[in-house]
């Protein structure tokens, strides 16, 4: 299994900070046993922005790090800004199917976005959920029909809270993790 690397996307500084990156990295290497570790540069997505969205173009920013990507590692960008696809309002993350890349927001995973107190834990909690989701498209998963699956559908926070950090049996098996 190939390593994983993610990248931190902002304007020159780690966005969300540092400590939730290393413990993504962590959560992640256990997830899909492989290692998994914090390229030392960060990535800037201004060209992906659409100035009247106020939003990034997941798709632009795939292509990017694709180009930027090691064929021998997993890409995984994280930003704090707001993604988008043009068909949708918003998008917490994006993946290339069967591909190398995989992006992912913590705009929208942050309770503070909903007019609500902060709460750290799980916001750290729905990251760990939707990296591994794309990830899991990265293998060639699709979503999956089991609820409590990390690869079932959720566009929304209630459907990822809901969700469980792992994926079920069958997808384990496509990912090559059992
Ligand atoms: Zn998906
Ligand atoms: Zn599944």
């Amino acid at each position: 299994m190939k390593p994983i690397h993610l990248i931190p996307l902002g304007n020159g500084r780690i966005e969300p900070g540092l400590d939730v990156l290393e413990q993504l990295a962590a959560r992640l290497a256990r997830t899909f046993r492989t290692p998994c570790r914090i390229r030392p540069e960060v990535f800037d997505p201004s060209f992906a922005l659409d100035q009247n969205r106020q939003q990034y173009h997941s798709t632009a920013i795939l292509q990017r790090l694709e180009r930027a990507s090691d064929p021998d590692a997993r890409i995984l960008g994280v930003t704090a800004h707001d993604l988008y696809v043009p068909v949708l309002t918003f998008v917490f993350g994006e993946a290339q199917l069967d591909g190398n890349c995989a992006v992912v927001s913590t705009a929208r995973l942050m309770e503070e976005f909903y007019g609500l107190p902060p709460n750290p834990t799980l916001m750290r909690e729905r990251l760990t959920k939707e990296a591994a989701h794309e990830l899991g498209h990265t293998f060639g998963l699709r979503h999956c029909v089991d609820w409590r699956c990390v690869m079932s559908s959720s566009h929304g926070v209630e459907l990822l809270d809901v969700k469980s950090a792992d994926f079920c049996l069958d997808c384990r098996r496509q990912c090559g993790t059992v």
